[in-house]
């Protein structure tokens, strides 16, 4: 996998440079030709265990793992176990499990870094950001005057998220 966003060349399973594929999605109306099937998603390759992740944490509704390409330094994806599209398809229990390790893993997080704040983030569609097709909530750490850059990601430093992963674990 390459070190940058565009590196879906290299993982059939990745949404990422969808906008430079041909790729046509035959179950919705996106434009992007973002693939959205449950054996193109690589959420759930990571829920199946096919796919690698840093864990923070996994019961039988939900999965934490760190975010491989960061929007800062501790980014964090809490994610349904089961596949739903988005918020219209999420299932309540789904949602519920979300929203409670969610605010578990925040104050993990303070405990850990320390931000100025955190931000709670969830996209539902392309036209606001989902590149991702499978339910799942950010938690990013903010510090004062930080801007976000969403459009040059680059992939996160193994031993930096592995250690993030360790020590979020270890406040759950
Ligand atoms: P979305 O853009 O759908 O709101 O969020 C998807 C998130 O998943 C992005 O922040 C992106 O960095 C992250 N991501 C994409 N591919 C992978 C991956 O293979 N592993 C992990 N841990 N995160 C990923
Ligand atoms: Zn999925």
């Amino acid at each position: 996998m390459a070190d940058r966003m565009e590196f879906s060349s290299t993982s059939k399973r990745s949404n990422y440079g969808a906008a430079n594929r041909v790729d046509v999605c035959v179950l919705c109306v996106y434009p992007s030709a973002v693939m959205h099937r449950v054996e193109d998603c690589i959420f759930c390759g990571i829920v199946a265990g096919s796919e690698n992740c840093f864990k923070v944490y996994e019961d039988d509704l939900v999965v934490c793992f760190m975010d491989l390409f960061p929007l800062a330094d501790g980014h964090t994806l809490v994610v349904t176990k089961e596949h739903f599209e988005n918020v219209f398809e999420v299932s309540e229990s789904a949602l519920t499990g979300v929203a409670a390790l969610s605010r578990r893993v925040a104050t993990a997080i303070k405990k850990e870094l320390n931000p100025d704040g955190l931000a709670v983030y969830q996209a539902n569609g392309s036209a606001a950001g989902q590149t991702v097709f499978h339910y799942h909530m950010h938690l990013i750490p903010r510090r004062e005057g930080e801007g976000f850059n969403f459009t040059s990601r680059v992939r996160g430093d193994a031993a930096t998220l592995e250690s993030h992963a360790r020590k979020l674990r270890a406040l759950l």
